[in-house]
């Protein structure tokens, strides 16, 4: 299936490593006029020393007040947004402790609503519609030991999500998320090196294996391209049957 974003402009949050820099990649791959967010300014350069192309910005997305700041320019005119920047910790959950609570709400729910808002502004304002894409996981339908926070924060994006789609509908604003299971990305490795610990993992999974970045890629360009034009509201597992069983 071919893919062009070309006269698109994406902003994908969490574009330093893992997913979010393989769709930054992709997506200008594909033609977009890309603007990739995130906070480590290493990244930003090693990734544009990949492709000179990308127009970076850096910002922690847990201040609102730097992100308005940062995205005033960059927020207008977009026409795709892919919402991945996370934050994840393990904790069983008599130990949650009220930071890290915090801390992975105001990433993972608080900082995709105030991205979402800015750039939905944007495309309701020129009535172009668009397409946004959040990154979830498995771990919002299902609950995985140590995870409660992530979990928690991660079952409230779907939600989310699907009052997104239901509101910014109207405008031809479409809005989706992907729900990976694990890819062994910087946070894979987080909570999933530990082969024995990794097993309990994959034989819950029918195709018997992590996802790959490519994996989740391949399903965030597709829910941003309109080959799913009718596509709206839905949490995509890209988890190889985990959810299914
Ligand atoms: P990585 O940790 O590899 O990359 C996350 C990126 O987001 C990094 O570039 C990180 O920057 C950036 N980021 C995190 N917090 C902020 C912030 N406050 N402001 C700006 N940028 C920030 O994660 P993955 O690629 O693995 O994860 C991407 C998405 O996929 C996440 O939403 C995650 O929850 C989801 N997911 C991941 C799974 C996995 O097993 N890997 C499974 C299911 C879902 P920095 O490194 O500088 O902090």
């Amino acid at each position: 299936m071919e893919i062009s974003f070309a006269g698109k402009r994406a902003i994908v949050t969490g574009a330093g490593k893992g997913i979010g820099r393989a769709t930054a990649l992709a997506l200008a791959r594909c033609g977009a006029e890309v603007v990739a967010v995130t906070r480590t300014r290493a990244d930003l350069d090693s990734l544009l020393l990949e492709c000179p192309s990308i127009k970076p910005v850096c910002v922690n997305l847990g201040d609102w007040g730097a992100t308005e700041e940062a995205l005033r320019e960059a927020g207008g005119n977009v026409d795709l947004l892919v919402n991945n920047a996370a934050y994840a910790t393990l904790q069983p959950f008599l130990e949650v402790t009220p930071d890290q609570f915090d801390i992975s709400f105001n990433i993972n729910v608080k900082a995709v609503l105030h991205v979402s808002q800015i750039v939905a502004r944007g495309m309701k304002a020129r009535g172009t519609g668009g397409s946004i894409v959040n990154i979830s996981s498995q771990a919002s339908q299902c609950a995985l030991q140590d995870h409660t926070v992530y979990c928690a924060t991660k079952g409230a994006l779907d939600m989310l999500t699907k009052v997104m789609a239901l509101e910014l509908g109207p405008y031809q604003i479409r809005v989706n998320s992907v729900n990976p299971t694990v890819v062994m990305t910087k946070m894979g490795r987080l909570a999933w090196s530990d082969p024995g610990k990794a097993k309990t993992m994959t034989s819950r999974i029918p195709l018997g294996r992590f996802a790959e970045v490519e994996d989740v890629v391949n399903s965030i360009l597709f829910l941003l391209s309109d080959k799913s034009s009718m596509t709206n509201g839905v949490t995509l597992p890209v988890d190889g049957g985990f959810l299914a069983c």
